[in-house]
């Protein structure tokens, strides 16, 4: 396997080979804990785009044909690699993303679980059938085909997972598959391609191409690319998502988040903070699924927001490869200044800063791009610290009267990721459940992550399309469902063929 040389350009994988891009246009991947650049990817254009689904094409028209049992034999080797490579994989995803090395290899642990589930597909890819089904002596059968080349374009933030949303699938269903990582974070899927490249696909089932927005509008508008998964910002989802379907093409599109933490009053405050602190600074609140706004009910605001004041000063700042750190840096300079000048304008509206609020100093990474743990109270409904996504290490308290009114606050947010409910009251973790038309609800949990086998995909704003990622909805977005209705008619010359 080949080691990460400094400041190398990363190839595209097309065709079961690696190729230089063409493209002259590269950008620099940058270690965020430390600021230096560490690799430079290629912005592949229309070109290399066309060659890859070729690539891809040629290969669908035989993978398609492939028993599933045999294509499910290829989810082993794959698995076993990823489990023989966990480590290795969890700190390129800690050195390009900046995330603690225990946070990288829960990623990875998702990432195999999608694998492991994605084995199954000749029992999750079987149809059904009935028996004169379409009348005396007429059988009918509903079965499931592969559709041809699918693409998935990646968000920065879960470098490795997002692809495995999706790619297991779609590849053990009978299509050929092509990666597009953010351009900010392509090590980790370098790294897992080479291992791919071990498992022995025919040339072309999967393929990577590195590039930005031109590589994406290029998947869009070819005509052989039957479908496409992204996951990103709500802004580009949107645009994806209209762009693919008026070519005709199958899209699913997650989006961004603003996801809400309710407690209620009789929460088990010991339990609850540290899931609540989990939520909020877990990937350095990088997570479309993060908690970021918590709305204390009633009397529970006093003790909520002591115990918080008390847990984030527990938080350790630094490099993700270090085993003390507990959250990282943010993933670029960018982003660390965008989060600032959004605390800047909280303040500015009037929310009520009780502890951090500036950029951290990490001794020995004066390069690295860290955010100090921020917490907020007293954040006014309606301004931009309630309901715009921060996607930075920053928890809003918003308190509020009754479980109702927190209801309604989290049903007037356009995006519908998640929200959570700490109570030991079942009534009020139903009337919770009922009344949040959010995709992941979770109760005395922070970040209620789907499983493997379970679609993850938000609503409203936070998610595009109808099938989520992951599981049986994938099994559903990479195939068709074809109809068969069949009888066989006595035409009296049977007696030609003999006597039985
Ligand atoms: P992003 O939208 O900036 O980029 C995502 C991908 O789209 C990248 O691969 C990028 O190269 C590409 N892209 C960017 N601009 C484009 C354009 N104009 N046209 C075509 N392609 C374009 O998102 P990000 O900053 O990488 O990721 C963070 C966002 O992702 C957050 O909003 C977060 O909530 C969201 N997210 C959502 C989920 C979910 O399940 N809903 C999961 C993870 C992340």
């Amino acid at each position: 396997m080949k080691t990460l040389a400094r400041v190398e350009t990363l190839s595209n994988y097309i065709g079961g080979q690696w190729i230089a891009s063409p493209s002259a246009e590269t950008l620099p991947v940058t270690n965020p804990a430390t600021g230096e650049t560490v690799a430079r990817v290629p912005l592949s254009g229309p070109e290399v785009v066309d060659r890859a689904v070729r690539a891809a094409h040629e290969a669908f028209l035989s993978w398609r044909a492939v028993p599933p049992l045999e294509r499910a034999r290829f989810m082993f080797p794959l698995r076993d690699l990823l489990v023989k490579h966990r480590d290795d994989i969890a700190r390129l995803v800690t050195i390009e993303h900046g995330k603690t090395l225990v946070d990288a290899q829960g990623s990875v642990q998702r990432a195999i679980e999608n694998v492991e589930v994605a084995a199954g597909i000749p029992s999750l890819m079987m149809g059904y059938g009935l028996e004169n089904g379409a009348g005396a002596g007429i059988d009918e059968e509903a079965v499931r085909r592969p559709l041809g080349v699918f693409a998935c374009v990646a968000p920065f933030n879960f470098p490795l997972m997002v692809p495995f949303w999706f790619l297991p699938y779609a590849v053990a269903t009978g299509n050929t598959f092509i990666v597009k990582p953010s351009e900010q974070v392509p090590l980790s899927q370098r790294l897992v391609f080479e291992l791919i490249d071990q498992i022995g696909l025919p040339a072309g089932v999967v393929n990577l191409i590195n590039g930005a927005r031109e590589t994406v509008d290029a998947l869009l508008d070819h005509e052989l690319v039957r479908g496409l998964s992204f996951v990103g910002s709500t802004r580009v989802a949107r645009s994806i998502y209209a762009r693919g379907a008026a070519a005709g093409k199958r899209v699913q599109a997650a989006g961004g988040a603003k996801n809400a933490i309710v407690v209620m009053p009789d929460a088990a405050l010991d339990k609850t903070i540290p899931n609540v602190i989990n939520s909020a600074f877990g990937s350095s609140g990088q997570r479309c699924l993060a908690g970021s706004i918590i709305m204390p009910v009633s009397e529970a605001h006093e003790p909520v927001r002591q115990a918080l004041l008390a847990a984030i000063e527990d938080i350790r700042v630094g490099n993700g490869l270090d085993p003390e750190t507990s959250m990282g840096p943010v993933i670029s300079a960018a982003a660390r200044d965008r989060i600032l000048g959004a605390i800047a304008q909280a303040r500015d509206d009037g929310a009520e800063l009780l502890s951090g609020g500036g950029a951290a100093h990490v001794p020995g990474h004066e390069h690295g791009y860290f955010v100090e743990p921020t917490l907020f109270d007293r954040v006014r409904p309606g301004t931009a610290l309630a309901t715009e996504e921060i996607f930075g290490p920053v928890l809003s308290m918003m308190p509020v009267d009754t479980l109702g009114e927190a209801i309604d606050r989290i049903e007037s947010s356009p995006y519908g990721n998640a929200a959570s409910i700490f109570t030991e009251h079942g009534g009020w973790a139903r009337e919770f459940q009922m009344g949040v038309s959010v995709g992941n609800v979770g109760i005395n949990v922070g970040v209620a992550a789907p499983m493997a086998y379970f679609p993850f995909g938000g609503a409203r704003e936070s998610f595009l399309g109808t099938q989520h990622g992951q599981g049986r909805d994938a099994i559903d977005f990479f195939t068709d469902r074809r109809v068969v209705i069949r009888r066989w008619f006595r035409t009296g010359r049977e007696d030609a063929l003999g006597h039985w």
